[in-house]
């Protein structure tokens, strides 16, 4: 695995497979890597004949009182994970070399943007679209790679893939969940451990809410309330938000049919933590 800060360096590497006739997949993250990052890059080496892996703490996506001055870092263990997990290209750039000094173009979306995340993290999705936006003009990959644990960012990046006509295919990879149902995260390393016990009422909300929908419920409200209950029930707990939307549009839905998600985001101390569960092609 070769280990790049610049993007010409990364275009210079993509031209060379490209000339060789090589797929490209894509896996894009933050850093402070673990087995849910791991698991995008083992689908994409599995489906693809070079992977890039970039890394890098995107300021834009983040709002003025949030956590990007003390999000974590370990650059060696980042590295190692991609390198054995398959990866052939690391790319660690720079804030600079993402952004010029003068940069004033951005990539946002009308729709999708507005519900959930969006309303608590006003300007996060055009962060987010902006940096993923250049990353596949930089790479210009056959599929990237997204984990459903960010479900609403999934639906914002399919439907700009979509709407720019990137030719990418945008591939959704399951939730990896530690041992005891907690959904990875980077961002759980800011648990203390009685937070960290307290932090398990979001996966057991989660898991209730599935059981009842696969059980048959279709009345969002019944299912919404169900789960509220078990969350407010953990005094360390507040919720941001336990809604049901449609996973395409991400509007929010009374009752259950098509494709639908159901997403929340609970404060556990100070810490912002979300989960979901997705349900595909309900009658
Ligand atoms: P991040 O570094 O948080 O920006 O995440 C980079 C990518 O890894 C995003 O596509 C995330 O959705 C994905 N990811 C993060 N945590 C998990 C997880 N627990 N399971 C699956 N994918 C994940």
């Amino acid at each position: 695995m070769d280990t790049v800060t610049t993007i010409e360096e990364v275009r210079e590497a993509v031209r060379g497979w490209r000339r060789e006739g090589l797929s490209v997949g894509l896996v894009t993250t933050m850093g402070y890597l673990h087995e849910g990052h791991e698991s995008l890059i083992l689908r994409a080496a599995a489906e693809n004949d070079r992977v890039v892996v970039t890394d890098f703490l995107n300021p834009t996506q983040f709002g003025a009182n949030e956590d990007l001055s003390t999000y974590p870092r370990d650059f060696d263990r980042d590295r190692d994970l991609c390198e054995n997990a398959g990866a052939a290209l690391f790319f660690y750039p720079e804030v600079s070399e993402m952004y010029d000094a003068d940069a004033c173009t951005y990539v946002d979306m009308d729709a999708l943007t507005n519900e959930l995340c969006g309303l608590t993290r006003p300007t996060h999705f055009r962060g987010v679209c902006t940096v993923v936006a250049k990353f596949f003009n930089i790479v210009c990959p056959d599929r990237a790679y997204f984990g459903q644990k960010d479900a609403q960012q999934l639906a914002v990046i399919k439907r700009m893939a979509r709407d720019m006509k990137y030719g990418i295919e945008v591939i959704g990879c399951p939730i990896i969940r530690e041992e005891d149902g907690l959904a990875k995260s980077s961002r759980n390393t800011y648990l203390s451990a009685e937070e960290r016990a307290a932090a398990l009422c979001l996966s057991r909300a989660i898991f209730v809410g599935k059981d009842m929908v696969e059980a048959g419920e279709r009345d969002a409200k019944a299912v919404l309330d169900a789960m509220t209950q078990i969350i407010e029930a953990e005094p360390l707990a507040k919720i941001d938000y336990v809604k049901m939307v449609n996973f395409d549009t991400i509007e929010q839905i009374d009752t259950l049919s098509g494709n639908v998600l159901c997403a929340i985001a609970v404060y556990v101390g100070k810490t912002r933590l979300i989960d979901n569960f997705i349900v595909e092609g309900i009658e």
